[in-house]
């Protein structure tokens, strides 16, 4: 669509990665009142908001509202809306009594075509304009996610869950099954518009041996693909994992040996990790992605950010759904900052709000189009209330700095505090009046 569009208001993002405990860090780009432009699904620039931009330009004036790049969510299961909220259980009873048999519903073209609609509609409701997502075991599961991302034109990330053991019936595949299906949705999907196919491992216990090497194999072939899984969730999850593969060295290891950790992998969890691992995904260029509402809510434990920062680890931060229990990534940065306060650390709120935008974005090698409001980007952005209700605008006319006001926001603010969510230059969302 040839269309240029100038949208007003208060523009946030990153221009590199800021450091730890810095509050006042020069990687903010902080412009506010300015004129976004945008053209043909791209951002083309900014101008202060004084200069008026030129006759042609579709004008919307968000005076007063923050426009920050639409969030990056490189964790997150479609299927899982279903089960979003389940009661008492830990991470593998939850999978047994909860989510397994929610996917299974996902072998059925109609559930899978209505679950993703619903699925990525909800993401853009949260003001999240990317994501990593876990689909099911389905061949159709993936074709009907890969479809309604075509149709909303978002940058996606997904891939048929690889699983042929310790899963229940209707929800296993087998090696050669795995190959053909995989294979054939590389081919229709993988750089299809803005889709990429990721090799999806659900985790180590639910892959055999032969399994696990043929993810390997297919990422070797071409190393444009991604690779996801978990790792290193809950303990009970860890001890599972050593009996199951007694030589590795630890969980991590089993994906080293498969050949599955390289700079387009994505580990969700990664909460029991030892220097060893640490080390091994610094040199392989494979990221963590942290989920803290998810920890909190299974109790699988605390991630020890900071760690695997100064190992020089890229880690992200993703909602998990529906172990995590909200789409919201603001509300995820609120949960990551009470993580790293019980690890008695504090999470600064552009340490936060560069690991949901530009980090991942980075880190999966896409920082040239997403993550940023860098001209020439694409523009996936969202034009976000400053005031959470009473209490929150009480609280924010009180900051009296950048960094206060924000992490202010970020704490008290969630998805209705959403005005619009735009992909590649189109509003694909807005609040109702
Ligand atoms: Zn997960």
């Amino acid at each position: 669509m040839k269309q240029a569009i100038a949208l007003r208001g208060d523009l946030l993002d990153f221009t590199a990665a800021p450091s730890w405990g810095d509050t006042r860090s020069a990687a903010v780009r902080w412009r506010p009142d300015h004129w976004l432009l945008l053209r043909d699904g791209r951002i083309e620039g900014a101008l202060p908001g004084q200069q008026a931009p030129a006759p042609g330009y579709a004008r919307e004036d968000h005076r007063g509202r923050l426009i920050l790049p639409g969030f990056v969510d490189t964790h997150v299961h479609s299927p899982q809306l279903d089960v979003i909220g389940s009661f008492g259980t830990a991470l593998l009873d939850w999978l047994e009594t909860y989510t397994f048999p929610a996917e299974r519903a996902w072998a059925d073209p109609e559930v899978a075509a209505a679950g993703s609609a619903r699925f990525l509609d909800a993401l853009l409701a949260h003001g999240t304009t990317a994501a990593a997502v876990f689909p099911t075991v389905h061949k159709t599961s993936v074709d009907a996610l890969f479809g309604a991302a075509h149709a909303r034109g978002m940058r996606l990330l997904a891939g048929k869950c690889l699983m042929d053991r310790n899963a229940p019936e209707g929800l296993r595949d087998t090696v050669a099954e795995a190959e053909r299906d995989c294979t054939d949705l590389i081919e229709r999907w993988h750089g299809r518009g803005r889709n990429a196919y990721a090799v999806t491992v659900r985790f180590a216990p639910t892959s055999t041996p032969a399994q696990l090497a043929l993810a390997g194999a297919l990422c070797a072939a071409d190393p444009t693909l991604y690779m996801q899984t978990h790792v290193a969730e809950s303990e009970a999850e860890v001890r599972w994992v050593a009996e199951l593969f007694p030589t590795a060295r630890s969980y991590l290891g089993v994906y080293a040996r498969a050949g599955l950790l390289h700079p387009r992998a994505i580990l969700a969890h990664g909460i029991w990790l030892d220097d060893a691992d640490r080390a091994a995904l610094r040199d392989t260029g494979a990221q963590i992605a942290h989920c803290p509402s998810s920890n909190l809510f299974l109790g699988s434990g605390l991630f020890d950010w900071h760690a695997g920062r100064h190992a020089g680890v890229a880690v992200s931060l993703a909602t998990d759904v529906g172990g995590g229990t909200s789409l919201c990534q603001l509300r995820t940065l609120a949960d990551a900052y009470k993580v790293q306060a019980l690890r008695g650390e504090r999470l600064t709120a552009w340490v936060a709000l560069h690991a949901a935008t530009r980090g991942p974005a980075e880190a999966l090698q896409l920082g040239h189009e997403i993550g940023s409001l860098e001209a020439g980007a694409a523009a996936d952005l969202c034009v976000w209330d400053r005031a959470a209700g009473a209490v929150g605008a009480h609280r924010l006319a009180l900051a009296r700095d950048l960094h206060e006001e924000l992490f202010a926001w970020l704490t008290l603010a969630d998805e209705r505090c959403l005005e619009s969510a735009w992909v590649a230059g189109v509003p694909r969302f807005r609040r109702s009046p």
